[in-house]
């Protein structure tokens, strides 16, 4: 069994659309992918309607949050939910909010961006954004790649986009036990997405990742591209001691990274577990 946790579609940063996705993890040999897209379950029903027999199709999201524990300054926390109850009032409302404030932030940042001289067309970029979806900086950072400033992605978020950029903008993401809670209301399972991965700025502390724990988290990504091996060691080793599920995923996003859907891995133990604790949806068999 090959299973893949987290991936992105049109309706958030990814460049597939669901359709896509799906008969992307099929023909990379993957029997089971979740499609996790941000702050939102826009893309579920079109990933459902094309699913390729013999594929699974785990219905989540990536859920924009933030921690204020430790010493208190804000870091930003990824937490994937998977089979939850699309319709749970908290969340819809909660995750609706999000998709606004993505789109007002991502607004602000282009309309600086082109005051400097930068060759975006804020007008442009905002109509080109899915309706439902989630807006995010890889929409700039691909108006930036097409305008021929820089030649990839990450070339984008390295010099103007990253969280020491200077047209970097901050958003008020969710508290991120408040997501928990949220998550479970709606019968779903929360885990932990790449909470070590420094490249994209400050990450939690092992405590935050105990409060967590305590707080009904019911696991960590662990093999993710933004892992090294070092990372995913000591971040095992915590899990195994808090109890926590360890993942393994791809975090693919269509040609706006290199990552390969399926690039990583979760163990099929770790996914029936993780299935088992779910009641807001169930998987779904193509
Ligand atoms: P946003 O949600 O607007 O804050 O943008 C975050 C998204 O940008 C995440 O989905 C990441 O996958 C992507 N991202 C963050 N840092 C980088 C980077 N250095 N290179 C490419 N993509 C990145
Ligand atoms: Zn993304
Ligand atoms: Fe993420
Ligand atoms: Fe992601």
């Amino acid at each position: 069994m090959r299973i893949d946790l987290h991936t992105h579609s049109v309706m958030s940063d990814g460049t597939d659309t669901p359709s896509e996705l799906v008969r992307a993890a099929a023909s990379a040999g993957l029997d089971v992918v979740a499609i996790t897209d941000h702050d939102t379950t826009a893309g579920w029903e079109e990933a459902v309607g094309a699913l390729p027999s013999g594929l699974t199709l785990i219905r989540g999201a990536e859920l924009s949050c933030v921690s204020t524990a430790g010493n208190g300054r804000p870091i930003s926390v990824h937490l994937l939910a998977y089979l939850f109850d699309p319709q749970a009032p908290a969340l819809v409302e909660e995750q609706r909010r999000l998709r606004v404030e993505r789109r007002e932030r991502l607004q602000r940042m282009a309309v600086r961006m082109a005051a400097d001289g930068l060759p975006i067309d804020p007008d442009e970029v905002m109509a080109s954004l899915p309706a439902d979806g989630a807006a995010g900086r890889p929409h700039l950072a691909r108006a930036l790649v097409e305008a021929g400033l820089v030649s990839t992605v990450s070339e984008a978020f390295d010099k103007y986009l990253g969280s020491g950029g200077s047209y970097y903008l901050r958003r008020a993401d969710t508290p991120v036990k408040r997501a928990i809670a949220m998550i479970a209301d709606a019968g779903g399972v929360a885990v932990l997405a790449h909470p070590w991965a420094y490249s994209r700025g400050p990450t939690v502390a092992d405590d935050v990742i105990v409060e967590l724990a305590e707080a009904g988290l019911s696991g960590v990504e662990v093999d993710h591209p933004d892992h090294d091996p070092g990372t995913r060691e000591r971040l095992r080793k915590l899990a195994a001691e808090l109890d926590l599920l360890t993942t393994g995923s791809s975090d693919y996003h269509g040609a706006n990274k290199p990552t390969p859907i399926g690039a990583e891995t979760t163990d099929p133990e770790v996914y029936e577990r993780l299935v088992a604790r779910a009641n807001g949806r169930t998987p779904v068999r193509g």
